[in-house]
């Protein structure tokens, strides 16, 4: 059920099946962002209803990568909002950028497209790095895909960070490589992230529980660890 993690920061819990279901977070600072969006058909509505909020209420979507179990629920709702996503995986939710077929992970976003596609109707916005979107501010944290994003609410003190980090027993590891495009390039990301963001409270990973608290030595120790 919707968790609240701190004032105007939710819990939309729809990883109800590890590792194949993902989190969507809403925060509400006076607009309303719902971060990411999980799987086909996982309750996204429910969810958001649990938290006081209806579909009509979204004023945005930040997306921090194109992958089904984070975009999917994008589909079950009649948003009426622009979504965005980092210039990388926009264009591969797009098909403006066509991954190669001989990576592991290109050939099952070839496949996943072919399956699943985004709402015709959605207004899909490419973000950069170091771009501001209302109170956020935009990472650009490659390795798990090309595009991924991680995003900053500055008075917030909270991180999205999708699949830049999952929490898994307590502890914050990387994505496992074959959910991940370059796990080199994924590391680097994790050490660039954690030195560069400010100071953090909430984390909030793509998968598996939200760390509450104390955020930032959360994610320096992992960066030491990865060193
Ligand atoms: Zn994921």
């Amino acid at each position: 059920m919707a968790d609240r993690l701190a004032d105007g920061v939710w819990l939309l819990d729809l990883d109800r099946v590890p590792v194949f279901g993902a989190n969507a977070f809403l925060v509400d600072d006076g607009e309303v962002t719902l971060v990411d969006a999980g799987l086909p058909r996982a309750g996204l509505g429910d969810e958001l209803a649990a938290a006081g909020y209806a579909p009509a209420d979204v004023d945005r979507v930040l997306l921090t990568h194109y992958d089904l179990d984070h975009v999917g629920g994008l589909g079950d709702l009649a948003l009426d909002a622009p979504a965005y996503a980092g210039a990388r995986d926009a264009a591969l939710a797009t098909g403006a950028y066509d991954p190669p077929w001989l990576h592991h992970k290109g050939a099952f976003h070839r496949l996943a497209r072919r399956l699943w596609s985004l709402p015709a109707d959605l207004e899909l916005r490419s973000v950069d790095d170091g771009q501001r979107v209302g109170a956020f501010t935009v990472y650009h944290t490659p390795g798990h895909n090309p595009g991924h994003v991680a995003y900053v609410h500055d008075g917030l003190d909270v991180g999205l960070l999708g699949d830049l980090v999952w929490e898994v027993d307590g502890d914050l590891t990387p994505p496992e490589w074959w959910d991940s495009y370059d796990v080199a390039r994924l590391h680097e990301s994790i050490r660039t992230f954690a030195g560069a963001a400010p100071s953090l409270s909430v984390l909030c990973p793509g998968h598996g529980d939200p760390i509450v608290g104390g955020g930032s030595a959360r994610l320096t120790d992992l960066a030491t660890r990865l060193a």
